[in-house]
């Protein structure tokens, strides 16, 4: 952890305690330019990644909307791909940047898969069952999940499979369920999806849900109006499709149909065979 980033701990850390107790904060403008001094050089700007037509994509504005996710991307200095994943492995089990959520984790879940994979599925964050097993979409979602996987004739294995954030969000002592993650946290964390997304340069993302979407691009829309067109992030295709949550909460044939519709774009578009079968899931 870096001079800059202790600093902030300790002085969220001291902010939170002091709000638990009602005492106001004080602060001197000595302590508040001594904290702004330690913030590190920022890191070189990140290579560019040569444009990749996207077909429909949205046009990325000029001037990001407020509350839009930044740019930052956490800096790696290794020279191959295994390093850098293993640096930003390394950077993120630790990590207190949401000392709550740090505090209530079994353990941070990192994201799992082919580091060549051409296709990269990004949920929105760990539940409980990722929380505890370590991995993402472990749970019946995932599950769900991996039988979309198995209908495009891959497996988990030759797909990346990561989340925006890197923790579960805490619940309430003696809650059950999963809470969604604030748009602040999302952005907290958007720094290492960012750089897996540049070690790993899949050819296309996939984002599972609305959530997943706006902590990806600060888009807060509806997914029927989102999903079945590209978007992009970082250079890259950006497809949106259901969260698999939904599918086991709308089994309804249609809304198979969109999601797999969706997959079938990503097919076509990472070049994978579809047979005359596959195109027919799901009609009927
Ligand atoms: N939902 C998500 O978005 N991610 C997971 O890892 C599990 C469920």
């Amino acid at each position: 952890m870096n001079d800059f980033q202790k600093a902030l701990d300790i002085t969220t850390e001291s902010l939170r305690k002091l709000s638990e107790t009602g005492s106001k904060a004080r602060g001197s403008r000595e302590s508040l330019r001594r904290l702004a001094a330690a913030r590190p050089a920022p890191a070189a700007a990140p290579k560019p990644v040569a444009p990749k037509p996207a077909q429909h994509a949205t046009p990325v504005p000029a001037t990001l909307p407020p509350g839009a996710p930044g740019l930052e991307v956490f800096p790696t200095s290794g020279r191959t791909k295994e390093e850098r994943i293993e640096q930003l492995r390394a950077a993120v089990e630790p990590c207190t940047k949401c000392p709550q959520l740090a505090r209530t984790r079994t353990q941070t879940v990192f994201g799992v898969g082919n580091i060549d994979a051409q296709i990269m599925f990004v949920g929105e964050a760990p539940g409980a069952d990722e929380d505890l097993q370590g991995e993402p979409f472990v749970g019946k979602a995932g599950q769900l999940l991996t039988k979309i996987i198995e209908a495009m004739k891959l497996k988990r294995a030759d797909v990346f499979i990561a989340n925006v954030l890197k923790c579960r969000p805490d619940m309430p002592a003696g809650a059950s369920g999963n809470r969604r993650p604030t748009a602040t946290e999302m952005q907290t964390c958007l720094p290492y999806l960012r750089a897996q997304i540049e070690a790993i340069k899949p050819t296309v993302l996939v984002a599972l849900g609305a959530v997943a979407m706006e902590g990806l691009l600060g888009t807060v829309e509806p997914m029927s109006r989102l999903r079945g067109r590209w978007h992009e992030f970082q250079g890259i295709p950006l497809m949106a499709t259901y969260h698999p949550a939904y599918l086991l909460r709308n089994q309804s044939l249609s809304e198979k149909r969109k999601v797999w519709e969706d997959m079938l774009m990503v097919m076509e578009r990472v070049g994978l065979a579809i047979s005359e079968k596959q195109r027919g899931y799901f009609l009927k």
